[in-house]
This record gives C-alpha cells, sequence and structure tokens, in this order.
C-alpha cells in the first residue's frame, strides 16, 4: 500500500507537468491568433439614420447615433452596454447625431471625436450643450491617425479637405483592421470625398462597406466600390424613405460585383463577428432578386 502511495506521488508532478506542458502548447498556438476575442459589429437598425456600435477587448466604439427617437440609446441599453470608451460622430445632420445628446448624457465616455464644422441646428446645440455639462471635449481626427485597442487598429481616412459645399462631405471616414479581417464605415460620405481617398492612394480595400449615404447615388463610385473590392456591403436606411435609399445606381454596381448585401431596411439589426480570420453575420445576405432599390421596396409592400 505504502509502495503504491510513493509511485503515486512519484507520478503526480510527471502527470502535472504533461498537463502544463500540453495547456502551455495551446497556448502558444494561439498566441499569433485572436479568435479567442471576437470583434462583433452592430449595425443597429435606427430607421433612416446610422448608427454603429463596435466591440472589441472590453471596449465599446459608438458610431453616429442615428435621430433623435433614441432608437439607438434603447438598443444600447437593451444589450447592457455601460461605457463607450470612443464615440464618433461623423458629420453634424439629424440622422447621425440626433439621439447623440442624449447618448453622451447617458453614458460615461471617453474620447469623443467629429469633424472640424459646425451647423446652427437645434441637434447640433444639444450634441454642444451635453458634451460641455459632460466636460467633455471633441477630437477632431487627422487623417491617417490610428486608434488601438488590442487587436483592433483604427485609421481615419477622410474628411481630406477643410471645406465642402455639401456637410455630407465632411463626414469622418474609418477603417478597421482586425486580425485579417478589415471594416470600412463611410458616414455620409459622397463621391467628392471618395476621389480624395482615392487620389491619395490610402488604404481603403476592406471585407465590409458599411455603404456611404444610406446606399444614395451620390456616393459609391464605381472607382471607388471597385477599390474598396468588397465582399459585403450593409446598408442603413428605413423602409419607404422618403429620399428612395438605396438608389437603383448603388444597387446595380453592388449586384453586379455579386457583393453581399445586408440591409437594415429589410433585415434590422446586422450583427457581424470576426475571429480576425472570417466573419459571420447574424443573418443571411438579402437575395440578390429582391436585392432592390428603396422606391421599388416601397412599390412592392404597398401591393
Ligand atoms: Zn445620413
Amino acid at each position: 500500500m505504502k509502495k503504491t502511495l510513493k509511485s503515486l506521488c512519484l507520478l503526480l508532478p510527471i502527470f502535472l507537468s504533461l498537463f502544463l506542458i500540453s495547456c502551455g502548447k495551446n497556448n502558444n498556438s494561439t498566441k499569433n491568433s485572436v479568435t479567442d476575442e471576437n470583434l462583433k459589429i452592430h449595425y443597429i437598425d435606427v430607421g433612416q439614420g446610422d448608427s454603429e456600435l463596435i466591440q472589441v477587448n472590453g471596449k465599446n466604439i459608438l458610431i453616429d447615433a442615428g435621430t433623435s427617437d433614441k432608437r439607438s440609446l434603447e438598443y444600447l441599453k437593451s444589450i447592457g452596454i455601460t461605457r463607450l470608451d470612443y464615440v464618433i460622430a461623423t458629420h453634424p445632420h439629424e440622422d447621425h447625431i440626433g439621439s447623440m445628446d442624449d447618448v453622451i448624457i447617458n453614458y460615461d465616455i471617453g474620447d469623443f471625436y467629429a469633424p472640424k464644422v459646425t451647423t446652427t441646428t437645434k441637434t447640433y446645440e444639444n450634441m454642444i450643450n451635453a458634451l460641455k455639462s459632460k466636460s467633455l471635449k471633441i477630437n477632431v481626427p487627422k487623417v491617417g491617425e490610428k486608434i488601438n485597442i488590442g487587436n483592433l487598429v483604427l485609421t481615419f481616412l477622410a474628411p481630406n479637405s477643410s471645406k465642402y459645399d455639401d456637410l455630407n462631405n465632411y463626414s469622418i471616414v474609418i477603417k478597421l483592421e482586425y486580425g485579417k479581417t478589415s471594416f470600412v464605415f463611410m458616414g455620409d460620405a459622397e463621391g467628392v470625398s471618395e476621389n480624395e481617398i482615392l487620389a491619395k492612394q490610402l488604404d481603403i480595400q476592406a471585407d465590409v462597406l458599411k455603404v456611404g449615404h444610406h446606399g444614395s447615388h451620390s456616393s459609391t463610385t464605381q472607382a471607388f466600390i471597385d477599390k474598396v473590392n468588397p465582399k459585403y456591403a450593409v446598408i442603413s436606411c428605413e423602409k419607404g424613405n422618403d429620399y428612395g435609399h438605396p438608389h437603383k445606381e448603388t444597387i446595380d454596381k453592388l449586384n453586379n460585383k455579386n457583393i453581399k448585401v445586408f440591409r437594415t431596411d429589410m433585415q434590422g439589426t446586422i450583427i457581424a463577428t470576426s475571429n480576425g480570420e472570417n466573419i459571420t453575420f447574424n443573418v443571411e445576405p438579402v437575395d440578390k432578386k429582391i436585392n432592390v432599390p428603396g422606391n421599388e421596396l416601397n412599390k412592392a409592400s404597398s401591393k
């Protein structure tokens, strides 16, 4: 009996060390991948507007806050968000910063980014007052500036000029890289801004394109979509919107390139997950046959 106990005592460290070696091996094999900590992007259904939440390494980044109907705030609350480490207001239109004052007031916020442009609207004033009440400053990002969060790299790619005729072109454009996967967020940047990005030869290639300006024909030029060359595209707009978004020109370009399209007007909130190697979505892409422009979708649904 004593002998068995003795040999057990001798064997135990061997077992333990084998166990530890095998654990160590696992750690080594995952060292260069990011499979254990996924990136999650919520393209929040805020009707005719824009709002995206990015979650990585326990940090939250919010791009835009939709219209003033507080849908983005309600979504953030519904999934238990308690802090927003970075908030980016792409440009001061109501469909992007409408609920921004509510978000600022309700959340603990790290850094706040917006382009260097002001408007005289009540919505903009509300956002500025909310920022003041929380003693938050506006950071104006420079093109090429990066934010690093663990394995995630966020790069600012626009605006590239200081003056534009259209407020949309002041939109902050962002590229996210997570392992081998990449995502571009356009705000409402139009052809003018896209051409500047192309002329500067900025790295705009991405797996997922959040289509500029809700799929309007004023954005997504052929040269630009060719350069981004995405596998997937996400369009944020409302079913039955007054603008007819997304426009036929944009839908045709996406369909012709066989890009898999997701739409908040047809599918609600779209959630993309990346493990650094592959991207998966919470829903299937819209069937090409029914991926029709906004005005045709309205006709079909009113029948
Ligand atoms: Zn917009």
